[in-house]
């Protein structure tokens, strides 16, 4: 891991009703993996730090982290973070990275969990890997998707990539599931699920209701499951 550094915002990208990117100007060697995640602090009158995922893929040449905003003091300062403001990161941290040997992989998501998924898929699409995708992307509702835009142009330039939106409320002309991510969505959306590794992303109560659907339900193998916890939410 490197040593903490000063960069510059060079945009800030707002994604949904609550939730921003902030892209940072690209500086030096990108020395991080999709799905890696650093830490962002933020200079105010007390010491503001978290961790968040980087949300860009190092195949895009910049860092980029993404953020839900919540009532906090960090939250308000990152929602206030305009170009040519300072942030001090440190990275790289974490192993919810794709290795050598997944070949076919399925991404269970909620709400700001895509972040690091968000890498990865876009590096797998840049990089043109021989990696076979399958996202299901569960949100409350349509205007909650972040980065739709995004996954459907991925989609455009990589046929081994799919993506299934989940809501829970309704939205007529959308093309989406209805409901939640359960055994029965994972077996129709995912077929062949016995032979994916499985990335789990989000709060932890999201994650760890995904991993016991995989583990029970599905008698997936341990192994097969890697997960990243987003603790704070
Ligand atoms: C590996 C990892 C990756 C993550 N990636 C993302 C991401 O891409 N996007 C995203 O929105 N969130 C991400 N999170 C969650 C993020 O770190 C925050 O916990 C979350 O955003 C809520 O922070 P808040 O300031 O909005 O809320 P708050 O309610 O203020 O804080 C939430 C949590 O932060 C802790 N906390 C409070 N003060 C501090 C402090 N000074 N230093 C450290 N922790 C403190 C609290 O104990 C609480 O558990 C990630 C978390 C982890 C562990």
């Amino acid at each position: 891991m490197a040593q903490e550094v000063r960069a510059i915002v060079q945009e800030v990208i707002k994604r949904t009703h609550n939730v921003k990117s902030i892209r940072l100007e690209p500086a030096g060697d990108l020395n991080f993996k999709a799905g890696q995640f650093l830490s962002v602090r933020l200079k105010a009158e007390k010491e503001l730090k978290r961790y968040l995922s980087f949300s860009s893929s190092p195949s895009e040449g910049f860092i980029e982290f993404t953020k839900k905003l919540t009532e906090s003091d960090f939250s308000r300062t990152l929602d206030g973070l305009k170009s040519k403001d300072e942030v001090f990161i440190q990275y790289p941290f974490g192993d919810f990275t794709l290795k050598d040997d997944h070949k076919k992989v399925a991404f269970l998501s909620g709400g700001i969990g895509i972040t690091p998924i968000r890498s990865i898929c876009k590096f797998a699409t840049d990089k043109k890997l021989d990696v076979d995708i399958a996202l299901l992307y569960a949100n409350r509702t349509f205007s909650d998707i972040a980065f739709r835009q995004d996954f459907d142009l991925m989609k455009k330039e990589n046929p081994r990539l799919k993506v299934v939106h989940v809501l829970s409320e309704a939205c007529p002309d959308f093309e989406s599931c209805m409901g939640r991510i359960d055994s029965g969505l994972i077996k129709k959306e995912v077929p062949d699920y016995s032979g994916r590794k499985f990335f789990l992303c989000g709060p932890p109560a999201m994650v760890d209701a995904m991993k016991k659907i995989l583990s029970e339900e599905l008698v997936l193998p341990k192994d097969s499951i890697i997960t990243e916890n987003f603790q704070g939410y």
